[in-house]
């Protein structure tokens, strides 16, 4: 894997044991602190570069300043031209994408390909709707004529997580740039690389050099720096609660919106009526793919009493047919834990949970944690609602089984939490099926499914969940500024003192 990452990344620069943020259309090195990115399967060292500094910033913030106009300046039918080739440009870099992301990622390389697919999907999305982003006409009660126009914001600061590199950068670039802003995309301090690369192929596919400028470092240097220095007019925050809150508190220092993507503890509920041997499966992929390191995992599984004991069996036992391994094998489903602080903090919760009285359902898989590398076997824990393990994200490949009696308590139980991003309810009952998607808090929904989500679909959610949407044409709205005209009608204007005539 890592001659194959070389020999990827010797395309783009020379010295590929490093790592160079994409500014102004050219690699350029930072001068900060070394940032080491750890190979999450044996502990080694992957990748080490200097923290971005502030002349980065700097040159990333006139970059991006310089680039807005000609962008904008060109037709929307050109603009959605060269998206739709950013996203083929991508789809032809599709196995070399994969790799880089795979590798610096440490994320099962079938996975990564999957995401890689999706980034270009979103670039082709998005390419749509470039000539279709119109304003309105709003009927004013007065000789006037009113129109709605969307403009660019001018430039956006991204912030993303490690847990998806590829998949947030692609989810927040397309929608900005099909605005028609620029871009100064911060991507974890452990997960750059492959954002750098989608930026780079898209210039090559035609973008306006500049539009998109992708810093390596760390959030609380140079992501505060570019948001306490840059001229952005708006944050786009991808990851934790906490630093989510950091960033609006930054952000409004400076007078400039937010919107917040951050963690869920998404209740997967299943009534007795499901098919249940696809509800095992669903219950397996909400908490199990990614090893549990999605913001939408179904983490607190709410069961019904009179399956409970069974169900949770079935689904620490379907576990023992996973690949669990190096993420850089082929054939590997479960890959380890993303880092060394996660890695920690995933263990922790499990004997938090355990002093807290939650019973771990033995499935037979030996411990993994003996030998290196941030391993946490797939687990399923019995617990109550109210334990830690319930109400904290734990951010690993460990659900929490709840037992509830009926409708009315299912929906108490997954509304009492501080997070509203999503959850799913298994049943064969319709009308129940959609009482419970009205009743339960979160910003997504899946009726018998689960992780179903397409860049067409609005996603976002409220409380510690965050707030403003992503995907879907709300991202655009995210993305513009909207603006009030008002043209003068009447065949003798009366300019009253005050407001304006004949309102
Ligand atoms: P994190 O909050 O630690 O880091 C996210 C980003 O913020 C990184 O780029 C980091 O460098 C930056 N950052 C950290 N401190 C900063 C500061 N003081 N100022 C500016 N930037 C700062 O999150 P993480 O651990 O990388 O990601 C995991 C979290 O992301 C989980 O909570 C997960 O649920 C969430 N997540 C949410 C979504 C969503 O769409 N809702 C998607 C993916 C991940």
């Amino acid at each position: 894997m890592k001659e194959q990452y070389n020999a990827v990344i010797s395309k783009y620069w020379d010295d590929v044991a490093t790592v160079k943020n994409f500014v102004g259309g050219e690699f350029v090195s930072g001068n900060g602190d070394k940032v080491v990115i750890q190979n999450a399967h044996d502990e080694s060292e992957l990748l080490s570069y200097p923290d971005a500094g502030a002349d980065i910033i700097d040159m990333a913030n006139k970059a991006a300043k310089a680039a807005r106009k000609e962008w904008w300046g060109r037709t929307a039918q050109a603009r959605g031209q060269v998206m739709f080739r950013i996203g083929a440009k991508l789809r032809e870099n599709l196995d070399d994408l994969a790799v880089v992301e795979a590798y610096s990622s440490n994320k099962p390389i079938r996975d990564a390909k999957v995401e890689v697919s999706k980034v270009a999907e979103m670039f082709e999305y998005y390419a749509g709707w470039t000539d279709k982003l119109h304003g309105e006409v709003i009927p004013v009660p007065t000789s006037h004529l009113n129109y709605v126009k969307y403009e660019p914001l001018g430039t956006v600061l991204q912030i993303t997580p490690w847990n998806a590199p590829i998949f947030t950068c692609g989810w927040q670039l397309a929608p900005a740039i099909a605005a028609g802003n620029s871009v100064i995309l911060k991507p974890s301090e452990l997960t750059p690389v492959s954002s750098i690369l989608v930026a780079a192929l898209a210039e090559q596919a035609g973008l306006t050099k500049g539009l998109i400028n992708v810093i390596a470092g760390y959030g609380h240097t140079a992501g505060q720096m570019a948001i306490q220095t840059a001229d952005i007019r708006k944050v786009v925050f991808v990851g934790s609660p906490v630093t989510g809150k950091k960033i609006a508190v930054s952000s409004a220092e400076r007078g400039i919106p937010c919107v917040l993507e951050l963690g869920g503890k998404s209740a997967n509920i299943v009534f007795d009526d499901a098919d249940l041997d696809l509800a095992v499966r669903g219950a397996q992929a909400a908490i199990f793919a990614g090893a549990g390191q999605s913001c939408v995992s179904g983490s607190r599984l709410l069961v019904q009493e009179s399956i409970y004991d069974r169900f949770c069996e079935a689904v620490a036992n379907a576990a023992k047919n996973f690949n669990i391994g190096n993420p850089h094998s082929a054939d590997t489903q479960v890959g380890p834990i993303h880092n060394a602080k996660q890695y920690a903090h995933v263990t922790k919760m499990i004997d938090i949970a355990k002093a807290e009285g939650a019973e771990v359902v033995d499935n037979g898989l030996p411990s993994v944690p003996d030998k290196a590398g941030f391993y946490v076997n797939p687990t399923v824990l019995k617990g109550t609602n109210a334990m830690e393990c319930a109400q904290e994200e734990i951010f690993g490949p460990v659900v929490v089984a709840i037992p509830f009696k009926d409708e009315d308590d299912a929906i108490a139980i997954a509304n009492d939490s501080r997070f509203g991003l999503a959850g799913a309810v298994w049943t064969k009952d319709v009308g129940r099926a959609h009482r419970i998607a009205d009743q339960v808090n979160a910003g997504t929904f899946w009726i018998n499914s689960y992780k179903t989500i397409n860049v067409a679909s609005p996603f976002g959610g409220f409380g510690d969940s965050g707030y403003g949407r992503s995907s879907g044409i709300d991202a655009l709205r995210e993305y513009s500024e909207v603006k009030s005209v008002w043209v003068e009608t009447a065949r003798a204007p009366a300019m009253n003192f005050g407001y304006g005539a004949n309102l």
